[in-house]
């Protein structure tokens, strides 16, 4: 069995749909393809869901009914028969009576995964009309009957596996298997979803629950850079990474990859490929165990950044100070992404602002706390950098005119991370280019 996953842009044309049908059906292993909501769709979803929660219903009104003309005429070039485009419209209507009925409910939590959830609701069913049109025989799965996190949001490949199996052994012979990435059930038995570019985690967790062969992810690019293409002009495709190697990338900005999708996959050993679909001949990237070989292979960067410094003269001689800092963090679930210690002061980056205020407030007693807003993480990435030949001497030339506020390097053998001020993200990545890179 191997995995398939499309993101937004490969399902987002009825042309790039009609694509994906060539490209599930090339070779006859059975698969279970994991596809995204077409591009922009989770965008408006959220855009309508604010205009929800501020009761600014027209407004709302008028972003469903611009998402609804887009879907139309989606629709109109998907299928060619008229029987599968009254079929592909009446999911339409369908999904669309929902969003024009909870103009009338009032606003909740559970209503704003809900709506979120109709993207790869529709993406799923619009693909398998097209693929009933094509007589090409396949099964939808509900991702919400077997995709579950737990209470504190996360998921489990056990659980899901054991959802799993008895649902796939239903249809025995079946070889290929439709379902939506992105969405699930969380502890309360509502639907929830993975956080946004969730579809990667969604591939990456079924692959490891059916123990795959593969777990494809394709996408609009061919495959993990050595930067952010984004950002930078010149930058290569990697042929190799090694779990770690992906896993500190995808972390730490590279935004191919969903932050935390790696794990399933290492954790049973499935080699994950990064394909493009409109490059489908494109070697891409392929994880796996091994690293392939030594240096550093990519930089990537992630904003949003706080930075948080205690200082506290009683640090010198109090062991247990460190613990009682930590335990701060954890008590508002927030994890720390790089840490650095001096004698009278430890400092400490979060990407989430969300309970700033509780954790500065609960840390005050111990010391003198500084905080600086709006930093970026610039991590760079390899197997075993530390052996790479005067790498940090590379490094610190390359990017001399940057103020750089934290420096975390050892915490493993494959990551330097840099914290610096948002505003020179883009220079420190065009700097390392060259520098590293020689691009
Ligand atoms: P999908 O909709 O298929 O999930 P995403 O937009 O989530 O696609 O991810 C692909 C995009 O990630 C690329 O178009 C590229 O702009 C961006 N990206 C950021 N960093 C990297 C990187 N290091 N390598 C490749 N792509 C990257
Ligand atoms: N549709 C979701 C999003 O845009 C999930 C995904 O595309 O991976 O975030
Ligand atoms: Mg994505």
């Amino acid at each position: 069995m191997k995995i398939m996953k499309f993101g937004g842009t490969s399902v987002g044309k009825p042309e790039r749909m009609h694509q994906v049908a060539q490209l599930i059906t090339k070779d006859a292993e059975p698969k279970i393809v994991v596809l995204s909501a077409l591009s922009g769709t989770t965008n408006s979803l959220v855009e309508i869901s604010n205009h929800l929660a501020k009761s600014d219903r027209e407004a709302a009104r008028q972003s469903i009914d611009k998402l609804e003309a887009h879907y139309r005429s989606f629709v109109l070039l998907l299928a060619s028969g008229t029987e599968a485009q009254a079929k592909a419209n009446a999911i339409v209507s369908e999904h669309f009576e929902f969003l024009n009925i909870i103009l009338r409910i009032s606003f909740s939590d559970a209503l704003y995964k809900d709506i979120l959830a109709q993207g790869e609701l529709l993406s799923t069913k619009l693909f398998c009309v097209f693929l009933e049109e094509q007589g090409i025989d396949h099964q939808l799965l509900p991702a919400l009957d077997f995709m579950s996190i737990d209470a504190n949001g996360e998921p489990h490949v056990e659980a899901i596996r054991a959802k799993l199996t008895p649902i796939l052994a239903q249809y025995a012979s079946k070889k290929l298997f439709i379902t939506q990435g992105y969405i699930c059930k969380n502890a309360r038995g509502e639907v929830d979803n993975l956080k946004r570019g969730g579809s990667d985690y969604t591939a990456s967790l079924v692959a490891a629950a059916v123990n795959a062969t593969v777990c494809e992810i394709w996408t609009d690019i061919d495959g993990m850079h050595n930067n952010d293409p984004r950002i930078v002009e010149k930058t290569n495709a990697i042929e190799q990474l090694s779990f770690d190697e992906a896993a500190e990338l995808a972390y730490f900005g590279a935004k191919i990859l969903h932050p935390t999708c790696i794990w399933p996959a290492q954790q049973e050993n499935v080699p994950v490929k990064l394909l493009n679909t409109m490059q489908p001949e494109a070697v891409g990237t392929v994880i796996t165990k091994e690293a392939g070989s030594v240096g550093i292979k990519a930089v990537a960067a992630k904003d949003g950044i706080i930075a948080i410094k205690i200082k506290s003269s009683r640090m010198l001689l109090a062991y247990g100070f460190l613990r009682k800092v930590f335990e701060v963090f954890e008590k508002y679930k927030t994890s720390i992404d790089m840490i650095t210690t001096s004698e009278v002061a430890v400092s400490v980056t979060i990407d989430s602002a969300e309970f700033l205020k509780e954790i500065v407030q609960e840390l005050e007693p111990f010391g003198h706390v500084e905080v600086e807003t709006n930093q970026s993480i610039v991590s760079i990435v390899g197997n075993e950098i530390a052996k790479t030949e005067s790498v940090l001497q590379k490094l610190f030339i390359a990017i001399n005119e940057i103020p750089v506020t934290m420096v975390s390097y050892g915490g493993s053998h494959h990551n330097i991370s840099l914290l610096v001020p948002n505003e020179y993200r883009t220079k420190t990545l065009q700097l390392l280019n060259s520098g590293l890179f020689g691009l």
